[in-house]
């Protein structure tokens, strides 16, 4: 589920809850027809997506105009200290907490302080094309999510399509500039 990236920035700690294969999401009917029964999944609010390995949680322009006007923050001040610049694109900063465990900035013990607004990455957790794209990369999730289990109730095929949609919609616009 977690990359760690392969670069480093003075300024900057980064999150990558994302793996690099998820950068290019085309075709996504073809990705992963293991699938088509559904999955099962249900979220337990355990918050284990928000924090491990470094990386990055990658916004757009209007995320981070809802996030900034949910938090009463102007957009200018937000970026300047909520954001990294990535590779000229911008994500979310976290905490060093350890040396191998990093937090989302948002995130409050087990609970996400912008969860109504959370950005789409955010959201299609655990339906990213580097999860689905064999049964082996599920179970690794499966390993680290709690909600991903034989019991948990079944998603269906066409719900999780649309999130990894949903995904590349918004993916098209990640935000590469202030
Ligand atoms: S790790 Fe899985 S169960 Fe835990 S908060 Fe994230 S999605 Fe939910």
């Amino acid at each position: 589920m977690r990359f760690i990236p392969q670069f480093t920035e003075s300024f900057f700690y980064f999150q990558e809850k994302m793996h690099p294969s998820d950068s290019n999401i085309e075709k996504i009917d073809e990705i992963s027809p293991w699938y088509r029964g559904g999955l099962p999944f249900k979220c337990t609010g355990c918050g284990k997506c928000c924090t491990g390995a470094s990386g990055y949680v990658w916004v757009n322009e209007e995320e981070i105009k809802k996030i900034c006007q949910h938090l009463q923050v102007p957009f200018q001040e937000f970026c300047r200290d909520y954001l990294s610049l990535v590779e000229g694109q911008w994500t979310l900063r976290e905490m060093k907490i350890t040396e191998d465990r990093y937090d989302c900035i948002f995130l409050d013990g087990k609970r996400c302080m912008i969860y109504s607004i959370r950005p789409v990455q955010c959201q299609t957790f655990p339906w990213w094309p580097s999860n689905l794209q064999s049964e082996q990369r599920w179970q690794e999730t499966a390993n680290e999510c709690e909600g991903i289990h034989s019991q948990a109730p079944m998603v269906p095929f066409e719900q999780i399509q649309e999130s990894l949609k949903n995904l590349q919609q918004a993916r098209k616009s990640f935000y590469r500039g202030i």
